[in-house]
């Protein structure tokens, strides 16, 4: 039954598409998008990720003494710095401030990830604890506050989702377009799109300076005990199309530039108010026609002669 209205119910869709008169073509030859198999839950993988940390080990990363234990990774002294280098990027990464809450401010669970080693999405326990918003947890350090703090408690397991677009440099080292973050933490949007002003400084007012387009990802020691786990990241790669023509309309069964169907559409909205003025003054004309006629038919009567005095 259901199987039988499918097909009758796809029928008429594709009959009701062919009797369709108008239909927009963008003139792009799109390729099919890449088949990319997810993780099992949201937290593993896709096929096409690069894993940075599964649990095993730190030997994605140099630098810094991280210890690994029970497939989470302690930070500990100096800073981890990813040996692989990315450009445009969706970051998955996990972490959790120590269930015990020592500090407070910015001495509480503080790390930080840093975009290109240079850009710093800010990693903290602010949960119940107070500090200067634009330096609270998923803020862009120094740059903006998160849109929202939507911290776990002490001792979960917080996710940032991160998008990042890299910044492109002219030749001549002008900024032909500043760096881009989006922001998800534990589901919630924190930062949507936001433009840079450049890299993190503690010292200095943001500005871009000339560098590579690809950068390694780091890991802030801040001197507090912050957990990982479930680090990855895809590279984002544009969807790949090549323009044939310029968009069009096919209108009938022919091909009709857009610049000819706004064209016709103009002159379709000139000709309506033309018609629509010439329509209007016949009515005029026609109610001032009749308002004459009935005047003739009852002329207004004239005064009585006053009587005569007595
Ligand atoms: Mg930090």
């Amino acid at each position: 039954m259901t199987s039988k209205f499918s097909a009758i119910t796809l029928a008429a869709l594709c009959l009701s598409s062919s009797l369709i008169a108008q239909d927009y073509k963008s003139g792009i030859e799109w390729q099919e998008p890449p088949i990319v198999t997810p993780g099992e839950t949201n937290a593993q993988p896709p096929a096409d990720a690069t894993v940075l940390f599964d649990g095993t080990d730190m030997s994605a990363w140099t630098g810094g003494e991280w210890k690994v234990d029970d497939g989470v990774v302690y930070s500990g002294k100096g800073m981890v710095i990813s040996k692989e280098k990315f450009g445009d990027i969706q970051l998955h990464i996990e972490w959790s401030a120590p269930s015990k809450v020592k500090g407070d401010g910015q001495g509480r669970g503080n790390s930080g990830v840093y975009l290109m080693g240079k850009y710093e999405i800010q990693i903290l326990d602010s949960y119940d604890n107070l500090t200067y918003f634009d330096g609270q947890a998923a803020s862009i350090y120094k740059q903006t506050p998160p849109l929202a703090n939507a911290m776990r408690k002490p001792g979960e397991w917080n996710t940032y989702e991160i998008f990042w677009t890299a910044p492109r440099f002219a030749v001549n080292g002008d900024v032909e377009s500043p760096a881009y973050v989006t922001v998800v933490h534990n589901g919630v949007l924190v930062q949507n799109h936001f433009e840079l002003m450049g890299p993190s400084s503690f010292v200095e007012a943001p500005h871009y300076k000339v560098h590579d387009p690809t950068g390694p990802i780091s890991l802030q020691d801040h001197g507090n005990p912050v957990r990982f786990r479930n680090i990855w990241v895809r590279e984002i790669k544009p969807a790949v199309g090549q323009r044939t023509s310029a968009p069009y309309v096919m209108k009938d069964g022919k091909q009709v530039s857009v610049e000819a169907m706004q064209q016709e559409k103009e002159t379709q909205k000139f000709q309506k108010a033309v018609e629509n003025a010439v329509q209007q003054a016949l009515k005029e004309a026609d109610a001032e026609a009749e308002a004459d006629a009935a005047k003739k038919e009852s002329p207004v009567p004239e005064e009585e002669p006053a009587a005569k005095e007595q």
